[in-house]
């Protein structure tokens, strides 16, 4: 029985509702799940107000963006997770409020950026994209390509929308240290997200990385995820074994912002195992 420990919903920039992905994971004969939406945890209420289905074992989740440790360049996406939250833990609330509230400034200052390029949209078109979830760089991608000025999400983020790229806007983040501390004080388990989207330079680099990480309170390891190569795969199963780390993985479904991702499978091949969840649980 597989399991899916990253995915998510319209909460944040995924476009199914968590009763949606409930269902979905239900049918999918999904032994476990865990909706880990950027920086918020109303979709995990929902989730949890809508009904768990008794096929499912349900984790709380959250995705935190956070600015690396002092000494570590990473140009990519610098993420951290957190298993098993309480939901209504109230400093964990407090930060992702004011983690959404710099995504909230962020956004407008994007599309003047776009604008500057030529490319004629308005947040009021995003937001029309969005619902009622938190905006994000997705959405953007999203519209550009409706409106024609992008191929795919993709390519939006390739040309304007990535670190580095024209229209990039870089936001308030929380420190690494204060990221893991919060999912410890709420009473979950923080994993470092995607380890190959850091574009670590080296093994040695990361391996470093891993023990700064652990003495700040980090449980936990994603060891499995679409992108990550075969053998990059088997060295942070290595790291996670050897500095005593759990082992855990998601396809980072985003519903038809990420369409070639389907919830539990990925791409096709992947497989998380359920003894993935087994453990974890045991440690909450
Ligand atoms: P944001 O929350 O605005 O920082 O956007 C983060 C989301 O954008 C993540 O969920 C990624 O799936 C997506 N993303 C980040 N970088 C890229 C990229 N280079 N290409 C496609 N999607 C990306
Ligand atoms: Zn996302
Ligand atoms: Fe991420
Ligand atoms: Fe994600």
């Amino acid at each position: 029985m597989g399991i899916d420990l990253h995915i998510h919903s319209n909460a944040s920039d995924g476009t199914l509702t968590p009763p949606e992905i409930l269902s979905l994971a239900a049918k999918l004969q999904l032994g476990a799940i865990a909706i880990t939406d950027h920086d918020t945890i109303d979709g995990v209420k929902q989730a949890l107000q809508f009904g768990i289905p008794p096929s499912v074992q349900f984790l709380t989740g959250v995705e935190i963006s956070a600015t690396p440790p002092p000494l570590f360049h990473c140009p990519g996406s610098f993420h951290i997770l957190g298993y098993g939250i309480r939901p209504e833990d109230p400093a964990l609330n407090h930060t992702l409020f004011q983690l959404q509230d710099a995504r909230r400034n962020r956004n407008p200052r994007i599309i003047e950026r776009l604008n500057n390029l030529g490319i004629d949209l308005t947040l009021e078109q995003v937001r029309q994209i969005a619902g009622d979830g938190l905006l994000g760089r997705p959405h953007i991608a999203r519209l550009m390509v409706q409106k024609g000025f992008a191929d795919s999400i993709n390519d939006a983020f390739d040309n304007y929308l990535a670190k580095g790229k024209p229209a990039y806007v870089d936001k308030f983040r929380v420190d690494t240290s204060q990221a893991i501390s919060l999912i410890n004080a709420a009473g979950g388990i923080p994993v470092l997200a995607h380890p190959y989207l850091l574009e670590s330079e080296s093994e040695k680099k990361l391996e470093e990385l891993i023990v700064t990480m652990k003495a700040m309170g980090l449980k936990g390891l994603e060891v499995y995820y679409p992108d990550h190569p075969p053998e990059h795969t088997a060295l942070y199963v290595r790291l996670a074994k050897k500095h005593d780390l759990l082992m855990t993985g998601g396809s980072d479904f985003h519903g038809a912002l990420k369409p070639e991702i389907q919830l539990g499978t990925g791409r096709g091949d992947f497989f998380v195992p359920y003894a993935f969840y087994e453990e974890l649980q045991h440690q909450l």
